[in-house]
């Protein structure tokens, strides 16, 4: 006789982690549920490999639970009893199995925080236990962070480095003399070492594929999906975590902000999508990567350049975001309003910087951060697109694109949107920048020396009649340097030729 199921555990797409304590022992009277729903697929446009990546993860993460003893429900896309919703699909089963209790884990995504703290169905007990994922907590940025105006995310790196011993030596102090090691970090590439070979494994989800598009679901980009390259379970992230300390770790930090049209994914881990969706836990990571350079197997720089990615961005940004949820997602310290580009969904700019990138995103779901910041990031700024809407685009395209990470790289990183508290300056550069950190320029239709003209590189005069529009906004700004006394020192009709030339270039931009 099968016991009466009287408790519904919820598990939401990026909440793919076997470690969590719920796994720890079956319980016949706990039904888990999981749920490919439209809300989720259509809340945004999304490349193609991020619906198929997250719903054959979901697949198999189902698969493991039921193979480990766990009852499992799952709802799939093309269930004719799938209502869409998580309310109305927890309806449904709440009626089904007769339960009388959900637990959910805390989302990270604001929007579905929300939802699921307004279901409260009559008669049934609703809570909500932590995701075991993260060193902190939701709230930690802003005890943290409690009347500072400037939320730098070193000082918050630091705390965590201490209260987490990681990189410490034995008195307490930073490993190597130095919390920070970035200035070794900024190496352009030249093709040698060559970039890892892709060890990722291949899987055939085509069948899945058309499930998803029969349905009716729109989206973007390459679906790559008999040839499906994306770790999908616990088991292959742990074997992708080996390849890229053995293989990408040690060049990481040198390498770390290089381009190249002949590395897509350069010495980077390609583990964020799994650890976005807790198959790989942060910290699991970071000791990793710490045991591997204390055993010399990596150089500290690179470690602690890594490291910081982790236990300082990843943690800070989602601290960022809790803080400043809801109301975020509206900021536009530039009141810049620029719809994108068509070529942001098709790659075709005669910009070879900008072209190599969206082709790549568009191709593999995935660039790295530098290309994501000083290539599209930067255009975006410098054009005055509208950063809700880029926004938007960021949060469809990668595949690790959730929105507690996405909007405050995207809208405070990149974009400056929340006038400076996340970043110190906003992150724009003119072509050399990009012409010392890639290969990007050789051979494209721009002249990254010119500044004037047809074929001027657009980001030159986009540069600086950014910083000659925003006078008012950025020139106290310490961190900008020399900006401000070059422009005053620039000939005056040369100003007036960039000021146009900017303009030409804003009104033209599906001509780029
Ligand atoms: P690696 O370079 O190998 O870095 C290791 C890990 O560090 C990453 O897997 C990631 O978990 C973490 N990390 C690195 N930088 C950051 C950062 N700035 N913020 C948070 N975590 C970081 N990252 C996402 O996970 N999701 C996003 O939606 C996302 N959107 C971004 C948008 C913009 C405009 C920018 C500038 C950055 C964005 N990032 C985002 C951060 C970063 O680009 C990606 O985490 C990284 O490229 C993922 O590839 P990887 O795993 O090979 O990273």
């Amino acid at each position: 006789m099968t016991a009466t199921t009287s408790r519904l555990r919820l598990i939401l797409g990026d909440q793919l982690s076997p470690q969590h304590s719920w796994f720890r022992q079956c319980d016949e009277t706990i039904l888990y549920v999981l749920m490919e729903c439209r809300s989720e697929t259509d809340y945004v446009l999304h490349h193609a490999q991020k619906i198929l990546a997250i719903f054959a993860a979901m697949r198999d993460f189902a698969r493991q639970l039921q193979a480990a003893g766990h009852r499992v429900h799952y709802l799939a896309i093309d269930d004719v009893a799938n209502r869409h919703s998580f309310a109305g699909n927890l309806d449904l089963l709440l009626a089904q199995y007769a339960a009388n209790h959900i637990d959910y884990q805390a989302p990270d995504e604001y929007r579905l925080d929300q939802h699921l703290a307004a279901y409260r169905p009559d008669g049934v007990s609703v809570s909500m236990v932590g995701s075991e994922h993260f060193y902190t907590e939701r709230d930690s940025g802003t005890q943290l962070f409690a009347g500072r105006k400037k939320w730098l995310q070193e000082h918050f790196y630091r705390s965590l480095r201490k209260q987490y011993r990681v990189l410490l030596d034995d008195d307490e102090q930073p490993l190597g003399g130095q919390w920070n090691f970035d200035a070794d970090n900024r190496g352009s590439w030249k093709g040698v070492p060559a970039e890892p070979v892709d060890r990722r494994p291949r899987h055939d989800h085509s069948q899945l594929w058309q499930t998803i598009t029969a349905a009716g679901v729109a989206s973007f980009g390459a679906p790559n999906a008999e040839q499906f390259g994306w770790v999908l379970n616990r088991s292959e992230a742990l074997q992708q975590l080996d390849a890229f300390i053995e293989h990408g770790l040690p060049y990481f930090g040198q390498f770390q902000d290089a381009m190249s049209v002949h590395a897509w994914r350069m010495f980077h881990s390609l583990l964020s999508f799994a650890l976005n969706t807790k198959m790989l836990a942060p910290y699991e990571v970071v000791q990793r990567v710490e045991a591997a350079t204390r055993a010399g197997h990596a150089p500290l720089a690179a470690a602690e350049g890594y490291i910081r990615q982790i236990l300082g961005w990843r943690e800070y940004i989602r601290c960022v975001y809790w803080a400043r949820m809801p109301g975020y997602e509206e900021e536009n310290f530039f009141q810049h309003q620029r719809p994108l580009p068509s070529w942001f969904w098709s790659g075709a700019t005669k910009m070879r910087c900008v072209a190599s990138v969206l082709q790549q995103s568009l191709q593999q779901a995935h660039a790295h951060h530098i290309q994501r910041l000083m290539v599209i990031g930067n255009f975006a700024l410098l054009a005055g697109l509208d950063p809700a809407a880029l926004h938007r685009w960021y949060l469809g395209i990668y595949i690790d694109a959730f929105e507690w990470v996405e909007l405050p790289n995207t809208l405070g990183m990149s974009q400056f949107a929340d006038g400076g508290m996340l970043a110190t300056k906003p992150y724009v550069s003119a072509a050399a920048y990009i012409d010392k950190m890639s290969d990007y320029c050789k051979g494209c239709h721009y002249d990254k020396k010119q500044r004037i003209g047809e074929r001027a590189c657009p980001y030159n005069a986009l540069y600086w009649d950014f910083f000659s529009r925003n006078e008012d906004k950025l020139a106290s700004n310490p961190r900008i340097g020399m900006v401000y006394p070059q422009l005053r020192k620039m000939d005056p009709d040369m100003r007036q030729q960039i000021t146009a030339q900017a303009e030409y270039w804003r009104v033209n931009l599906e001509q780029l």
